[in-house]
């Protein structure tokens, strides 16, 4: 065996692609780093399924044929293709009985999971290893690169078959545990011996999540930080023991950002571009930002951006509260989001009561969230837990200050600002004590005061601004992670 061979085709497998169907960050995530890896010479597939909408926005497409075997459904196909919006090579699965439904990729218009959750992304994971064995349009991959818990039976069943690729799981968050009533494990006809504590059996349950973290060969997690959290009982979601027992085998490597999306000089969903350099322009957007959302027109009063779904993780309960506590002062709001039913029934009674400072947009809305970037003086994101965070490395780039709780990447991300980091010029936001209302009322007030001295906020903007996450720093990371599995397993 050749001990350094290198790798060339990886098949990365998720159930969310920016722009083709997006719930949160994994989406953003595999968007770009299969296109960051493409550009360091690999040869990346990316397989979803294919939800409503997404072949239209592929361009080249053809079709690779019908995918059958033992204990796949009938009348699967494959369709080949390049996204238009960004140049990334796909293969769609296409299973119309499964996947062509309007809703979420997970669940329906009311947010109520598809009940064949479990059946809708297993065969996503048998599909997947049928390309792996070199079953599909004569192309094998040399490693298979599996995210969160809807591939996380690709593992397992690779475990099963001989002569099979290796497999690197990325964890976006542990909390998804893709756990299914045990029955579901019978009618996957998966082999009786793993029905167990040490394989897929969680607390009586089945869990997609544990069959990805137990089985594949290599494990990473989207920041540092998160990767030393998810090993302690806190963080764990009952998992830590098996992360603690498998701590050898996991990494935690940053996400990077798409700064062909998220640059305020060259972002065509806002009205004004700028720079670091422009940052008049930047007012610009805030006061056009004031007018889409209904807020008073004022260039000077702080605007909180926050764009997130509404999720307990997310902190928006201390949100709310933060925005009561602020409710009669000189402060403005705009939110977007959705989620959680009382959430967003408390923030729309915020909004509807203060409707001058307080904006509360819920739903899903692409350009507005790139408005909010643009337009927002600071951006909060006081997260329970959050394994890498996205908006936050966003708001740098715009510089919209982040207020952040210190947790996962957010911790890894943002420089706290005291008088110390501000004139060594490595303050980039303010992170709280903790994930609490005090921790948080206190960082604000910080935040406010700063925002108030014009040399220092522009000093912490400019800093923000010229941070780098580019995802050429991580995506060399996953490529050495990638050999170094490969070589292990042929060694
Ligand atoms: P998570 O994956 O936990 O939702 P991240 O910060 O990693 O959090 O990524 C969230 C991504 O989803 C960001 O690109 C953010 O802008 C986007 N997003 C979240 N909610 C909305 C929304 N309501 N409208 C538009 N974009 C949203």
């Amino acid at each position: 065996m050749n001990p350094n061979r290198s790798i060339r085709n990886i098949l990365f497998v998720t159930s969310e692609c920016y722009p083709l169907a997006k719930v949160g960050g994994l989406a953003d995530v595999s968007s770009s780093l299969p296109r960051a890896l493409a550009a360091k010479g690999l040869n990346v597939i990316t397989l979803l399924p294919a939800y409503p909408g997404a072949q239209a926005q592929l361009e080249n497409t053809r079709t690779l044929g019908s995918i059958d075997g033992p204990l796949l459904e009938p009348g699967l196909s494959l369709i080949e293709g390049t996204v238009k919006q960004t140049g990334q090579r796909v293969w769609l699965l296409q299973a119309p009985e499964l996947y062509d439904r309007d809703g979420t990729p997970y669940a329906d218009a009311h947010g109520h999971d598809w009940p064949d959750n479990w059946q809708r992304y297993a065969q996503l994971c048998r599909v997947a290893c049928k390309i792996a064995s070199g079953h599909v349009a004569d192309w094998q991959p040399d490693l298979v690169h599996c995210n969160d818990w809807q591939t996380g039976l690709i593992p397992v069943l690779l475990k099963q078959a001989s002569s099979a690729p290796p497999t690197l799981f990325t964890i976006h968050n542990l909390a998804y545990l893709g756990l299914f009533d045990g029955d579901i494990f019978g009618q996957l006809q998966l082999p009786a011996s793993l029905w167990s504590f040490d394989a897929l059996e969680f607390y009586g349950q089945f869990s997609y999540l544990k069959g990805g973290l137990g089985f594949a060969d290599a494990l990473t997690t989207v920041s540092p930080t998160y990767a030393k959290e998810i090993q302690t009982e806190a963080y764990g979601c009952g998992l830590d023991g098996l992360l603690r027992y498998r701590k050898k085998a996991l990494t935690g490597i940053l996400n990077g950002v798409d700064y062909e999306t998220w640059s305020p000089e060259t972002d065509s969903a806002i009205a004004f571009p700028y720079t670091s350099q422009s940052l008049t322009e930047k007012t610009k957007n805030k006061q056009y930002l004031q007018k889409q959302t209904g807020l008073a027109s004022n260039p000077s009063e702080p605007l909180i951006g926050l764009i997130s779904r509404l999720v307990e993780q997310k902190g928006i309960d201390l949100v709310i509260e933060l925005i009561k506590a602020y409710a009669d002062e000189p402060v403005q709001w705009t939110i977007l989001g959705n989620g959680n039913a009382d959430y967003e029934r408390e923030l729309k009674a915020l909004a509807d009561a203060h409707p001058s400072t307080i904006s509360f947009t819920p739903g899903y809305d692409e350009q507005l969230a790139h408005q909010i970037e643009a337009g927002a003086d600071f951006f909060l994101m006081p997260s329970r837990y959050e394994p890498c965070g996205l908006n936050q490395m966003y708001s740098l780039r715009y510089g919209t200050v982040p207020i952040v709780t210190p947790t996962g990447g957010l911790a890894d991300t943002i420089v706290h600002t005291t008088p110390g980091t501000l004139d060594k010029k490595q303050a980039t936001g303010f992170v709280t004590k903790g994930a609490d209302l005090p921790s948080l009322k206190q960082t604000f007030k910080q935040a406010l005061n700063i925002y108030k001295d014009k040399p220092a906020w522009l000093k912490l903007r400019r800093t923000g601004m010229q941070q780098d996450f580019s995802w050429e720093k991580s995506a060399a990371a996953y490529l050495q992670l990638y050999e170094k599995t490969l070589n292990a397993m042929t060694t």
